[in-house]
């Protein structure tokens, strides 16, 4: 049987940038993805600016930005006092060649990846390929694969389980996914009705012990753009219920107007959950992006962390495939990854969560004055963003031996 140096499962943005990466390098690669497309739902849609540094490394960033909208301001608001704090990117602008958040489609970086990967004939996307689980020996790893034709086994010298948060791969490897789940599910609807008219900056947000709310932009096929918003909902509710046109209008006339009826071109659900998987690696077998972790999306962090596991496992493999590099260089992405990801991702998005639903009427004026504060302090301001933004996250994983 052919060996493949390496198979991804998943052709999400974190295993199309993997792919791209390591083909660029030359590392042959071959892709699994269980759908017959890429997929285009709309999720994760901000990049923080070592991303889009990241992607310009590959030659992908200038086409992104070029679809993306630019958000150099972002704020938290209270819901009944309104504007707390507004943080302003240009404060790092000497340590990033793009201080603001990109905001765009993620589905719109996957197509540009998908493209850029069709030039590179070391690189192949199985469609209507599902990765079914794996067995790994000291050569290699046969993957067993569903495809169009019925069961096959591909053999690779290395296997990347980048195929989400319900990955066989990090299943197969059996280790333990800690962490906990919310017990309130995020509605997340979108509307055109443009909310800087209300003073809104791209992206924020707003803090209520009732029901916090967070916006931001998106380009989709604009202009104009729309505008996400997401809302907490009960573990009660019914999801048909939450789902139903008239429920998720009351949600954003509530939040906006209620003399005005909003048109709402989208509206989905979701469970949220804060988990790192215990493992990163198992011998031949790694996990990046939601296989390897999964978040809440204030602070739009899950998607860029995978992106950033993406790059900096692929950099290891080719320097250990193609220049030698000791084994045990690979064993240094699970201590990188992992614990930025605990102490930076995990940390920062549950923390967001917290301050924006905190009840405690004393705690919350305490964080938000803190808020104030800091944003009245151009080095407290200055270090706010160097976390907020990512690049404290990516200095850390390249302390770390
Ligand atoms: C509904 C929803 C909304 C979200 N909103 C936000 C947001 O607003 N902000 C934010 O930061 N993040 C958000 N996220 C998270 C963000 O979308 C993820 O962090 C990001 O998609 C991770 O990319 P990924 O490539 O690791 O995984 P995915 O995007 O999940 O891609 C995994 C790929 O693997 C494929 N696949 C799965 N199993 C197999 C298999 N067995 N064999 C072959 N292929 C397989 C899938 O079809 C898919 O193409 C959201 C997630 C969801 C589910």
């Amino acid at each position: 049987m052919q060996q493949h140096p390496v198979v991804i499962s998943g052709a999400g943005p974190v295993g199309l940038v993997a792919a791209l990466s390591l083909a660029q390098k030359g590392v042959d690669v071959v892709i699994l993805e269980k759908e017959d497309h890429i997929p285009q739902d709309l999720r994760a849609g901000t990049f923080h600016p070592p991303t889009v540094e990241m992607l310009d490394t590959l030659g992908v960033g200038e086409t992104l930005r070029s679809r993306g909208l630019r958000v150099p301001e972002w704020q938290v608001r209270d819901r009944k006092e309104g504007l707390v704090a507004q943080f302003d990117l240009n404060l790092i602008a000497d340590l990033t060649p793009y201080p603001f958040r990109l905001h765009v489609e993620q589905h719109k970086l996957s197509s540009i990846v998908a493209e850029a990967l069709r030039e590179h004939s070391n690189a192949r996307v199985l469609f209507s390929h599902q990765c079914l689980g794996y067995e790994q020996d000291d050569d290699g790893v046969t993957v067993r694969v569903q495809g169009p034709g019925g069961t096959e086994e591909i053999r690779a010298s290395y296997l990347i389980g980048a195929d989400g948060a319900h990955s066989i791969v990090r299943k197969t490897m059996g280790t333990e996914f800690e962490g906990f789940t919310w017990p309130e599910r995020f509605l997340v609807c979108a509307t055109r009705y443009d909310l800087r008219a209300e003073g809104y900056t791209g992206n924020a947000y707003i803090a209520d012990p009732d029901e916090w709310v967070a916006i931001f932009i998106q380009p989709h096929d604009g202009p104009p753009p729309i505008w996400r918003i997401a809302f907490p909902i009960g573990p009660e509710m019914d999801e048909n219920e939450v789902l139903s046109m008239p429920f998720v209008q009351s949600k954003v006339q509530g939040f906006l107007s209620p003399e005005r009826e909003y048109d709402i071109p989208y509206k989905s659900i979701y469970r949220v959950h804060q988990r790192v998987a215990k493992e990163f690696r198992d011998r031949r077998v790694f996990l990046a992006g939601d296989a390897a972790h999964v978040n809440n999306p204030l602070g739009g962090m899950g998607l860029n962390s995978g992106i950033h596991d993406a790059m900096n496992l692929t950099e290891k493999l080719a320097q250990v495939m193609l220049h030698g590099a000791p084994d045990d260089l690979l064993d240094r992405y699970h201590r990188q990854r992992h614990t930025v990801n605990v102490e930076y991702v995990q940390a920062i998005t549950i923390r967001n969560k917290r301050l924006l639903e905190e009840r405690d009427p004393k705690v919350r004026k305490q964080r938000l004055d803190e808020l104030r504060a800091t944003v009245a302090d151009r080095q407290a301001h200055r270090q706010f963003l160097i976390n907020s933004s990512m690049i404290a996250s990516v200095r850390r994983a390249n302390e770390i031996q």
